[in-house]
């Protein structure tokens, strides 16, 4: 494309929302055949509330619940911010006084994991089955039950352990994007297959997945590993657009032949983006490829 076109085509793109970084990105996204999307703030809303709570051991629901919020008022996560939300409620509930947040010592974020420190003379983590095994917390039947029949709902778990033992776990639910399926179904009519690519846990990724018509899911990511799975698609010669919101996805939205970033979310996603998505709409994918593709084929 002249570089006249491709200005058109910016100005085109920025007055629907659709931030175009460099000339380069415009020129490569018509050739776009696969497009890999991050689950949590990308294809789901963003906004976890937590559905259900419970306690397993000998500790009170009070207890379990300060703890918890203890720990999670430190995380910036959105799992987080939803766990801290519903202690506070359950507290009010049970009519409890306002919680006791205790300060945390050794806090440490585990990315795509959870968090851990210690709550007074307590070790308390708070997180998935992965970050309870990295601990040596044994996951017993009880726990695995109620873990197995909220991730069927594509709810998430967050399990909280206190002193290297289950006490409780929260179920969060966070929905999907309503324009999701239908992006989804009309990439495909461009011949565009779409993949998931998420942190979260296979079961909860697979139903999701689902709801949404994507076929191929890889679960249980970390940063790094979601931007390999960019390179195994591109290694099959297929052109990679990556869909993003988090710091997570920073490394694969680097790593894809054109990354877009969720409008709303963080700032190194934003920047780690050739495509910026104002309004956070995923139509806006099918947007910025559309606007390649005619900007591309006008002038040829
Ligand atoms: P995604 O790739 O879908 O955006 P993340 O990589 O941010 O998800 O997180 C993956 C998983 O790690 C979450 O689904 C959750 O189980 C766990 N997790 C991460 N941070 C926290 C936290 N602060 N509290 C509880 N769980 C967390
Ligand atoms: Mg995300």
């Amino acid at each position: 494309a002249t570089p006249t076109a491709v200005m058109v085509a910016t100005g085109k793109g920025a007055s629907q929302g659709v931030l175009i970084k460099g000339g380069s990105s415009l020129e490569k996204a018509h050739k776009v055949n696969a497009v890999v999307f991050d689950k949590t703030g990308t294809l789901t809303i963003g906004k976890p509330v937590v559905v259900s709570a419970v306690v397993f051991s000998s500790f009170s629901m009070e207890e379990f619940c300060d703890m918890a919020t203890s720990a999670e008022v430190n995380s910036e996560h959105p799992i987080a911010k939803a766990v801290v939300e519903h202690a506070k409620r359950l507290r009010q509930n049970i009519g409890a006084k306002s919680e006791h947040i205790t300060e945390v010592k050794d806090f440490e974020v585990h990315t795509g994991a959870g968090v851990t420190g210690k709550v007074g003379d307590r070790m308390v983590l708070v997180g998935n089955r992965r970050l309870m095994q990295a601990c040596n917390v044994m996951v017993g039947p009880e726990v695995e039950n109620y873990i197995a029949e909220n991730e069927q709902l594509a709810r998430t778990c967050v399990l909280v352990s206190i002193d290297g033992k289950i006490a409780g776990a929260f179920a969060v639910t966070d929905p999907v994007k309503p324009e999701a399926e239908h992006v989804i179904s009309f990439l495909r009519s461009m011949g565009i297959s779409s993949v998931m690519v998420t942190g979260d846990n296979w079961a909860t990724a697979a139903a999701i997945a689902k709801e949404v018509g994507i076929k191929e899911v890889f679960a249980e990511t970390d940063p790094l590993g979601k931007a390999d799975r960019i390179k195994d698609l591109q290694g099959k010669g297929m052109i990679v657009a990556m869909v993003g919101d988090g710091i997570n996805d920073s490394p694969a939205l680097v790593a894809a032949d054109v990354g877009m970033a969720i409008g709303a979310g963080t700032d190194v996603a934003i920047e780690a983006a050739d495509i910026v998505l104002i309004k956070s709409n995923l139509e806006d994918v099918v947007t910025a490829i559309d606007l390649s593709r005619k900007t591309i084929f006008r002038i040829r």
